[in-house]
């Protein structure tokens, strides 16, 4: 069965439930990484350079997931200042955790903050 066929099934089931099921949101989110796999996935991570043309530039991970449980899905946070600020964090669909935030600037990713750190760049 393919991955629509099963979420529409899932859909269907659980329409009139208020709570997300577990086997749905295992379908949605995938498998947990355990705590070795996910410190070997944080390595395997490069951190690049966007720019704009005019110069400016951030960082990003090559890859973009949950530092602390390694969940790819995020949702992005309501803004937190009015127009015409930008702050707003993102969070991990799974824990809920904030995975990176904008503050009058493009997107930060933890994981490049983390890794700056770890590897003293
Ligand atoms: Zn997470």
């Amino acid at each position: 069965m393919n991955k629509y066929k099963r979420l529409d099934k899932y859909y269907r089931r659980h329409n009139n439930s208020n709570k997300l099921p577990r086997k749905t949101k295992k379908l949605l989110l995938g498998r947990k990484l355990n705590k070795s796999k996910l410190r070997k996935r944080i390595a395997s991570i490069k951190i690049l350079t966007a720019s704009l043309e005019n110069g400016y530039s951030w960082s990003v991970p090559s890859e973009c997931f949950c530092p602390y449980c390694g969940c790819d899905s995020a949702r992005t946070g309501p803004m937190l200042a009015g127009y015409p600020e930008v702050y707003y964090y993102s969070y991990c669909l799974r824990c809920n955790r904030a995975v990176g935030c904008a503050d009058n600037s493009q997107f930060i990713h933890f994981l490049c903050e983390i890794l700056r750190e770890e590897r003293g760049l």
